[in-house]
């Protein structure tokens, strides 16, 4: 069965999406079946198959609701030092890495929680991806990245 009045309860969602007047999480009957895409799960034709921005997404999906408002700290991206290696893309615990034909693109900032984990995972010295605050510019982030380290000698 789907409800397609069930909406989740994050207010900015709500606000994009129009749907003030649906009920939240909380109101949910059991039993109800959330479909995630207006598309079957079709792996040749259906959302399976495509691009996540060439999804059509449910109302219920979490990709239609942005959580941006949780993060205090961000990772900001250096193409100059990535050597796509696709470790954080592959650690990121909310899908929030933008990779294409196994090339780094950048940050979904809408989805990122700032834990801060593809920063931990990233083998480049100077690393590709640091942490800073979330009001922090992206360019004048970029302008003070760390030099490489060298080795100490033993
Ligand atoms: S900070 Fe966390 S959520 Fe954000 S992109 Fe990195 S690993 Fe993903
Ligand atoms: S882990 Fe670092 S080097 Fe590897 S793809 Fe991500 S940003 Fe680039």
């Amino acid at each position: 069965m789907s409800d397609k009045g069930v909406l989740a309860t994050d207010k900015r969602g709500i606000r994009e999406l129009g749907a003030e007047k649906k009920v939240g999480w909380d109101e949910v009957p059991q039993g109800v079946v959330l479909n995630s895409f207006e598309e079957m799960l079709d792996p040749k034709h259906g959302a399976a198959s495509l691009k996540p921005e060439e999804r059509t997404y449910s109302d219920f999906n979490s990709f239609t609701a942005t959580v941006a408002s949780w993060r205090v700290i961000k990772p900001v991206y250096n193409r100059d030092i990535c050597i796509d290696c696709q470790n954080c893309w592959v650690w990121c615990p909310d899908t929030s890495i933008i990779s294409r034909d196994k090339q780094m693109i950048g940050i979904d900032y809408d989805h990122c929680k700032g834990c801060g984990v593809c920063v931990e995972v990233c083998p480049t010295n100077p690393k590709s991806l640091l942490m800073f605050g979330e009001s922090m510019d992206g360019d004048e982030a970029l302008a003070g990245w760390p030099e490489k380290k060298k080795k100490e000698k033993k």
